[in-house]
């Protein structure tokens, strides 16, 4: 049964800036960045509070996650292609066949994620955000969840996922 109740959240502060390349086996993009925009849909049914979930829980949870992200370069330490070596204190070394990029540790978002694209970021995010709510209780109205990644104005990827529950 669909549910009745949805919430969305965009807001301006759910922003981050990044810079990333795309790479897959015979392919490279130049490093470049983009201002991301995160929203997020939840929906489920009403809480005896009112609520579906709390709008203002969900802003600050995205927040933290993009927060983590925002003003580093990203780099998927699940690429099939990036040889990524962190064998020297504060550096993550990147090698894309003969290709090389060097960067001080503290300025690289270490994401698990094969490509860093914008659906492969919706889904992190959104494996973020219904973990940090898990484990605050806050998922027992819930029945899916929609994070919406976009590079740019009218332009984005959304990865949506109904919860499990145990
Ligand atoms: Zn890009």
């Amino acid at each position: 049964m669909k549910s009745e109740f949805s919430i969305h959240v965009a807001k301006e502060n759910l922003k981050f800036s990044a810079a990333h390349f795309i790479a897959y086996k015979g392919f490279r993009e130049p490093l470049h960045g983009h201002n991301y925009q995160v929203g997020v849909r939840v929906e489920g049914s009403l809480a005896h509070t009112g609520y579906v979930v709390d709008f203002g829980l969900i802003k600050k949870l995205t927040k933290e996650i993009v927060d983590r992200i925002d003003e580093h370069t990203i780099v998927p330490e699940r690429s099939d292609c990036l040889r990524i070596d962190r064998s020297v204190p504060g550096q993550v070394r990147v090698r894309y066949e003969n290709d090389e990029f060097v960067f001080p540790a503290g300025d690289v978002a270490m994401l698990p994620i094969v490509h860093s694209s914008a659906e492969e970021l919706a889904r992190y995010i959104w494996e973020e955000l219904v973990a940090a709510l898990r484990s605050r209780g806050a998922l027992d109205e819930v029945a899916a969840v929609e994070v919406s990644v976009a590079e740019g104005p009218g332009q984005a990827a959304i990865f949506q996922r109904e919860i499990v529950r145990d």
